[in-house]
Parts: C-alpha cells; sequence; structure tokens
C-alpha cells in the first residue's frame, strides 16, 4: 500500500511566501511522487478557533483552495478538499482528546503564541487545536506531513497521541513524520520572527502585483548597509534570506561582500529582490485567473475531494470505535 500524506493550511486569508514555501512545495513534491497517496485540505475548522469573519470564511476556504490548484495542486493526483465537509476529524478529535492532558496543552509554545496574540480568546477550541490536527493526520493513517518547523511541536503531540492509541487500544497508527523543504521557515519582513497572515507587515501574499511586492518590501527595515560583520539576525538578515531564496546564494555572497566592503544600497537590492519574486508569482498568478473565471469546477472540485476523503475517514472510526468500545 502506498504510504498517505496529509496537510493542510487554515483558512484565514491568501497564501503567504511561507505557506508557499514552506508547505505547498512540499505538497506538489509529494504529490508528483508515486510513492504517496496525498490528501491536502483548506482547515477552516482550524481557522475559527482565532477570531474571524462568517460572513468571508467560506469565500476564504475557496480562495485557498485556488492557490493550491494555481500552485499546481492536481486534483487528478492529490485529494483536495475542505476539512469540515468531512465530519470524521471532529469525531476522531473528541476520542483522541481523552488522551492527553490540558496542562500538555497549555505549555505547548503555539498555544502560548496564540494567547498572547489574542488573550481575550482563549477558547477551549484554541486549546485542542493540536488535538484536531493529531486527528487530521491520524484519520487518513499519514506518514509523512508537510509543513513548516513552527508546526514541530503539533507533530509531537500527534506522534504522542498515536502511541498511545496503538498501546492501548492496538490500533495501527504510524506515527507520522514532518517532511521539510528548503524554506521551512520563512522569516517575517518585519525583520522579527515569522512570516505569517495574522502579523500585518510580516508577509508577501503570492498573489500580490510587482507594486504591492515592492511596497511591502519597502517597508522592510534595513540599516546604513554597511559594517564588520554582516548582520545574523533582523531585518537585513531576513532580507538576505529572500535573496537567497528567489536570487541564489551567489547573489546572497556578492551582497554579504559589498556589506563589509563598499556598502549595499536597499533600494536597488530591493527592485531586484521584488521583481525576482514577482518573476516565481506570474506563473501561479495567471493559472489562478483559469480558476476564479471557473468557480463551478472549484466547487466540484472540493466536493468530489470530500466524497474521496470520507470514505477512508469512515473506515477509519469503523476501525476506532470497535477497538475502544462504542457501539
Ligand atoms: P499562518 O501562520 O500564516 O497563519 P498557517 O498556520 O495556516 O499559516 O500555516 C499553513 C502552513 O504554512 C503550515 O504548514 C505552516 O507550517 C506553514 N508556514 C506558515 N508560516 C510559515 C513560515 N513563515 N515559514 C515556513 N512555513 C510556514
Amino acid at each position: 500500500m502506498k504510504k498517505r500524506v496529509f496537510s493542510g493550511t487554515r483558512a484565514t486569508g491568501r497564501l503567504h511566501l511561507g505557506n508557499y514555501l514552506g508547505a505547498v512545495k512540499g505538497y506538489l513534491e509529494l504529490q508528483n511522487d508515486l510513492n504517496y497517496e496525498t490528501i491536502y485540505m483548506v482547515m477552516d475548522l482550524h481557522a475559527i478557533t482565532t477570531p474571524f469573519d462568517n460572513k468571508t470564511l467560506s469565500q476564504n476556504t475557496k480562495d485557498v483552495v485556488m492557490d493550491y490548484l494555481a500552485c499546481g495542486l492536481d486534483p487528478e493526483k492529490s485529494i483536495i478538499t475542505a476539512q469540515s465537509l468531512v465530519q470524521e476529524h471532529t469525531y476522531l478529535a473528541q476520542i483522541l482528546s481523552s488522551e492527553i492532558t490540558v496542562a500538555r496543552m497549555q505549555h505547548l509554545p503555539t498555544f502560548k503564541d496564540k494567547v498572547k496574540q489574542y488573550p481575550k480568546s482563549v477558547t477551549i477550541a484554541l486549546l485542542n487545536y493540536p488535538v484536531l490536527m493529531a486527528a487530521d493526520i491520524l484519520l487518513y493513517k499519514a506518514s509523512l506531513v508537510p509543513v513548516g518547523i513552527d508546526q514541530e511541536p503539533h507533530l509531537e503531540v500527534a506522534r504522542e497521541i498515536a502511541r498511545k492509541m496503538n498501546e492501548k487500544y492496538g490500533t495501527d497508527f504510524p506515527e507520522p513524520k514532518r517532511f521539510s523543504t528548503k524554506g521551512e521557515y520563512i522569516p517575517s519582513l518585519s525583520g522579527e520572527g515569522k512570516m505569517s497572515k495574522s502579523i500585518e507587515g510580516s508577509f508577501i501574499n503570492i498573489t500580490d502585483d510587482l507594486e504591492t511586492i515592492k511596497k511591502r518590501l519597502a517597508s522592510a527595515p534595513t540599516d546604513e548597509g554597511r559594517g564588520d560583520t554582516v548582520p545574523k539576525e533582523g531585518g537585513v538578515a531576513n532580507l538576505l534570506t529572500f535573496v537567497e531564496l528567489f536570487e541564489g546564494e551567489e547573489k546572497r555572497n556578492k551582497y554579504e561582500k559589498d556589506y563589509i566592503k563598499d556598502g549595499i544600497r536597499y533600494g536597488d537590492l530591493k527592485t531586484e529582490l521584488a521583481e525576482a519574486i514577482y518573476e516565481e508569482l506570474k506563473p501561479i498568478q495567471e493559472k489562478r485567473k483559469e480558476f476564479e473565471n471557473n468557480p463551478s469546477k472549484v466547487d466540484e472540485i472540493i466536493k468530489e475531494g470530500a466524497q474521496k476523503a470520507s470514505k477512508i475517514a469512515k473506515e477509519t472510526i469503523k476501525e476506532v470505535k470497535g477497538k475502544i468500545g462504542l457501539i
């Protein structure tokens, strides 16, 4: 049997470069590897664990599906759908939540970050986020999960739960491993932390046009452009990471030499970088237009994906219910 792969992105806005390089590039690599059966979803139930707008949620979900398709996810090769259409995710999450303590969840760095970000919305759903994610993965008995490095603590929870279930009830959940890409940690444009769609000024979306990319890069912090050593963190270090990712290592080395010798002109660096980023995004944006003009095709892909996913999900639930004694 082929090994299964599961991953997803929350329906909280357009995909940004962090999602694209850290996750979607991994989705594509595994989709095109015949050794794997790949399942990629838009996580709308995860999206409602933090404050959200009920008027835009379903369109956000479709927007992420369109971003996926534009990046090259192919419904002929992967199951592509929305999480909430497969109700077994929440059913399994309820069962798995008996296998992990509140204290373990409260100590997760990802939970602490979200508490800081949304101090007025520390809900049970937020605390339970990693359990729902464990259910997403274990429901399909996936052994590989292409996600950014920020998700590693959640994968550890999924492995712990899988181990416990297997030991206590004799299930056969694989312990899921992270599949990493070169862009497993894309830094924020602001110079601090990771690129994230919930942090304004941190991201470039894959649907941004050249002018928008230039504008976003223009507000990235820099310094006077020269010094004895090249900064290892902060705005300049992050810009150089983007240079390496989009213009190559040689270009980065050139700028590093300039920094120590003649100085860097950030205006020129940012213009060149914006053009390189746009060059990579242009074909994705063109492909996206085809789907924007054909929304019923997108709906159909989501519906068919849900049917295929439900078939696998139902089998797992039947098996788990039997093992733990639910009627
Ligand atoms: P966000 O943090 O922007 O809300 P999600 O939590 O929906 O994004 O993450 C979707 C996927 O994108 C996950 O696999 C996550 O690990 C990956 N990802 C998000 N931000 C980054 C980043 N800055 N660098 C690398 N991968 C990222």
